[in-house]
């Protein structure tokens, strides 16, 4: 743990926080170690280290989906602050400047209001399905955030995997890869995890994923 510890950002490294305050429920112990990252790179970069010290990791978003013990979490809590979102143009486009037709955001963006609001501000559907639902882009990919949509009717559950283009997870030897939901098949997101990115403590991994 204090290898680890060093090769991690010192600024943003506190240790013995609770983890009550970074869950909707408000519960939950200290974990041992927590430390924010606020790029994909840096996201990338501090499971890599837990995984290469042996050190229990946990990628935190919103805190929207867990539960904490009192215990708290022995090992390494990622808060995942990387939010940086760009705005795509069609793919293959040649002129420019053309509209934004995709957005392509880090897994620590927020899905609503933050990506909600900035999609619909340049007229891009598919994202207003989950308006209310508190998510970060990577456990809205990790769970496949679904509601039941579209509104009025309200009469099918619909996905995040069928307005999703592409996720860029972090196999197990730390290359980025891309990965796209299965065609006609959304409910089975999981699927694109690549046997590969498994991790020590989890079997997801870290990504950015355009949406639009
Ligand atoms: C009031 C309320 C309403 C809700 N309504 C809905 C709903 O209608 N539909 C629905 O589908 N869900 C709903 N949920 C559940 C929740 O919003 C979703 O599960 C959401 O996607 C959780 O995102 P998060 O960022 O909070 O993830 P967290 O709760 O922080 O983490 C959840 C899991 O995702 C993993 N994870 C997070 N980020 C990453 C990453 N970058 N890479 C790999 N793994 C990662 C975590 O390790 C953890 O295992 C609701 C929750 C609340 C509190």
């Amino acid at each position: 743990m204090a290898a680890l510890a060093r090769e991690l950002p010192r600024r943003r490294l506190r240790r013995g926080v609770p983890l009550a305050p970074f869950t909707t429920f408000r519960i939950g112990g200290p974990a041992d170690l927590l430390v924010e990252v606020a790029s994909a790179a840096e996201l990338a970069a501090a499971v890599m280290a837990a995984r290469r010290h042996g050190v229990p990791y946990f990628r935190l978003g919103l805190g929207a989906n867990i539960l904490v013990g009192d215990r708290g979490f022995r090992g390494l809590v990622i808060r995942n602050r990387a939010a940086g979102v760009e705005l795509l143009p069609e793919p293959g486009g040649a002129t420019a400047p053309a509209p934004p037709r995709r957005l392509r955001a880090e897994s620590g963006a927020v899905v609503y209001p933050d990506l909600v609001d900035l999609a619909i501000g340049y007229g891009l559907s598919g994202l207003e399905h989950y308006a209310g639902i508190p998510s970060t882009v990577g456990g809205a990919i990790w769970q496949n955030l679904h509601f039941l949509s579209p509104a009025p009717r309200r009469e099918r559950t619909m996905f995040i995997a069928e307005v999703t283009v592409e996720a860029e997870l972090l196999d197990a030897a730390g290359e980025r890869r891309s990965a796209r939901p299965s065609p006609g098949a959304p409910s089975a997101i999981r699927r694109w995890m690549p046997s590969r990115a498994s991790g020590r403590s989890s079997r997801r991994s870290p990504g950015s994923a355009p949406a639009g």
